[in-house]
């Protein structure tokens, strides 16, 4: 990503395997993975991505590597990253991401990026004094809940959470909770937690789905020790200098992306489904203005304002922050028409 090269997008995509529903109704696969190309097709379709996991391709153990580690590198020199897993319900978003409660057992990317971050800290402690906080967070029909709120439910009352823009253009929150966290532990407790509390509603598809986009947030701040530096390689620094980095991290499961046509029956959900479509068109469009290097060279607008979550995620996706998109799908026939939806989505994003 760092090859001198402008794009701020990086998508990859994760094929999950037919799981048990689609073997029952004997669905057959529909998606294939041209053999070592990032490359997908799925009728007459073919489209080329960063990566592709799953299938055929290369194993998903890999996807924390070559993804998002480097995006937990750069929170250590101060850039803000986002994580985003898009696709239809049911896809593997929240399996991928790791923002699950039901199969604790497995490892996603986000207790892969605890590990990453608590071993890199031992290894600067020297350096270095870290200290970590954590938020999470959902947004449901354009309103933004606290998933650490300790009672597990909204008061009612309880003023929502705001997103705030400072002057300097960092995007802030208020009234919600933001945890310290010095332990690795701790910071489980919180993704755990606010698993449990995730607001989640049933429809025609799958009744675990959430309507809603996630979103784990983690901040690194840290204070350089640069003290006296008396390595044969680096000029010596007579003065000792305190440098202070603060950078965030974003890790999303994004609402499901099928169409609100196909959830539901009711006016509710539908409606839901229109404000998560929102949402969701919102970032599509944000992030194809960000990927089109000629608009950005004439400074053309981008529109994150169109939504909460692009408003909230305004400082980390573009910029000098590092965005890596996860596009999940089914390979089931049954689902083609959606697959095909999120392969287009995705595409719009390189
Ligand atoms: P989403 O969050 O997109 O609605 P889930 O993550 O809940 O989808 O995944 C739907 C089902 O598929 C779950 O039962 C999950 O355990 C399973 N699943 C998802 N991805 C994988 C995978 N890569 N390997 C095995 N099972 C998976
Ligand atoms: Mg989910």
């Amino acid at each position: 990503m760092d090859n001198g090269e402008h794009c701020c997008v990086k998508v990859a995509v994760h094929i999950r395997p037919l799981i048990g529903d689609e073997r029952l109704q004997n669905c057959k696969e529909c998606v294939t993975v041209v053999p070592g190309k990032p490359q997908v097709q799925i009728g007459a379709h073919s489209f080329t991505f960063d990566h592709v996991y799953g299938g055929t391709g290369s194993p998903s153990s890999a996807m924390f590597e070559e993804c998002v580690a480097p995006l937990v590198d750069g929170l250590f020199q101060g850039y803000n990253a986002t994580v985003l897993a898009y696709g239809q319900t049911g896809s593997g978003k929240t399996y991928t991401m790791g923002t699950g409660c039901r199969d604790g057992s497995h490892t996603g990317l986000i207790p892969q990026v605890m590990n990453a971050l608590f071993s890199k800290i031992d290894a600067l402690k020297h350096q270095a004094e870290f200290q970590l906080r954590v938020s999470f967070i959902e947004i449901l029909k354009e309103e933004v809940r606290d998933l650490l709120d300790s009672n597990g439910v909204q008061i009612p009352g309880k003023p929502p959470v705001q997103i705030r823009e400072g002057s300097n253009g960092v995007i802030t929150l208020s009234g919600s909770t933001e945890i310290g966290v010095s332990t690795q532990k701790e910071m489980t407790g919180c993704l755990e937690q606010g698993s449990l509390n995730r607001a989640t509603g049933s429809t025609n598809m799958n009744n675990q789905s959430s309507r809603s986009h996630a979103i784990f947030m983690i901040t690194l701040e840290q204070m350089r020790k640069l003290g006296p530096i008396s390595t044969a390689d680096s000029a010596p620094i007579g003065d000792i200098t305190d440098d202070y980095l603060c950078a965030k991290l974003h890790l999303v499961d994004l609402a499901g992306s099928e169409r609100a046509k196909r959830t539901g029956s009711d006016g509710l959900r539908f409606k839901e489904g229109v404000h998560i479509n929102k949402g969701l068109l919102a970032l599509g469009n944000v992030i194809s203005a960000l990927g089109d290097e000629k608009k950005r060279k004439e400074g053309a607008h981008v529109p994150y304002r169109d939504s909460k979550l692009t408003r909230l995620l305004q400082d980390s996706l573009g910029g000098n922050s590092r965005t890596v998109m996860i596009a999940c799908i089914s390979p089931a026939d049954i689902n083609a028409e959606e697959t095909l939806n999120t392969l287009k989505y995705a595409n719009r994003a390189r």
